[in-house]
């Protein structure tokens, strides 16, 4: 059987779950979203992803028809609408229906959408191994013309360069930004060790913010593990001694191979391990349950 999804309000069978063709984003990508997980029945940073949604919506103007609370709560009912425990959550906000001109102000009803579905992730050995991954021509979208931070229905840059790297036959892509700094992939955030230094890219750079790379930066200074965020090269990339992707789909998962060259000595390094398994402890620790009444009741 098909899953329920949320569709304004109701809870209709994937199948029925359909929007206009006048909603502004399908014409034109106009919306926010975010992509939650859930583990072991508790939803991961649901706070946060909800803070960056409305972060996001404001950047664009969006008002979202419906509180935190409300939509915290929407989220919760349609996991266990789905008797779903370990789950892939979209959460969606477009525009709403309007005419073909590109006017918002003709948009008055957004469209909130909820999506749970099982996660499909990748497989367990990529983690023992890492990923290759290679650096593409598209570069991100630069803050001054839309702004990575805003995570838009419009995602077509980073569908520009995963076309690179899907026809590179690699699953990731590593877009630089106009100035040649890397930036990020399609759909994860990066970060090299470099002399037990672990780096990442500050937000300015144009990127996405990810929840899963601030928890990695907290569990590294949790650890001790120095943390800087500032910019670098590809060259800078080659030569670090460790890499790993973060995001809420992919976790914490390594990179040992880019544009051919090994990373290190080509094996995943001691603290993207480290990090990989801080991770996994907190997931499934930490989060909103979603059958709070019945854990109450048993526990
Ligand atoms: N960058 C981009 C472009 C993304 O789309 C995503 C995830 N959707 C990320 C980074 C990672 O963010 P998060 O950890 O919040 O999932």
């Amino acid at each position: 059987m098909g899953q329920w999804v949320y569709l304004n309000g109701e809870y209709v069978p994937q199948e029925a779950a359909k929007i206009s063709v006048f909603d502004h984003g399908f014409l034109y990508g106009d919306g926010v979203f975010e992509g939650i997980r859930a583990y072991k029945g508790k939803v991961f940073k649901l706070d946060e992803h909800l803070e960056r949604l409305f972060k996001s919506a404001k950047a664009i103007s969006l008002e979202i028809p419906l509180s935190r609370e409300q939509l915290k709560e929407k989220i919760l009912e349609t996991l266990r609408k789905n008797e779903l425990y370990d789950a892939y959550i979209r959460l969606v906000v477009s525009r709403g229906e309007g005419d073909l001109g590109l006017d918002p102000a003709k948009c008055p009803y957004p469209q909130i959408i909820i999506i749970a579905d099982k996660i499909s992730i990748y497989p367990e050995k990529l983690y023992e191994e890492g990923l290759e991954v290679i650096t593409v021509s598209t570069r991100r979208n630069i803050p001054s013309a839309i702004d990575p931070r805003i995570k838009s229905l419009n995602y077509l840059n980073n569908i520009l360069a995963k076309i690179e790297a899907s026809a590179r036959g690699v699953p990731e892509a590593i877009m630089l930004n106009k100035d040649g700094y890397i930036a990020e992939c399609t759909g994860d955030n990066l970060f090299i060790v470099e002399r037990g230094v672990l780096i990442t890219p500050p937000t300015w750079v144009g990127i996405l913010e990810g929840i899963t790379r601030n928890v990695v930066i907290e569990l590294a200074r949790n650890e001790n593990i120095p943390v800087e965020e500032k910019v670098f090269t590809p060259s800078e990339l080659y030569s670090s001694d460790e890499c790993f992707l973060t995001g809420t789909a992919a976790e914490v998962i390594p990179v040992t191979k880019v544009d051919g060259r090994a990373i290190g000595d080509g094996r995943v390094g001691r603290i993207t391990k480290k990090l990989i398994q801080s991770f996994r402890e907190l997931t499934g620790k930490e989060g909103v349950p979603i059958y709070q009444e019945k854990e109450e009741k048993s526990g």
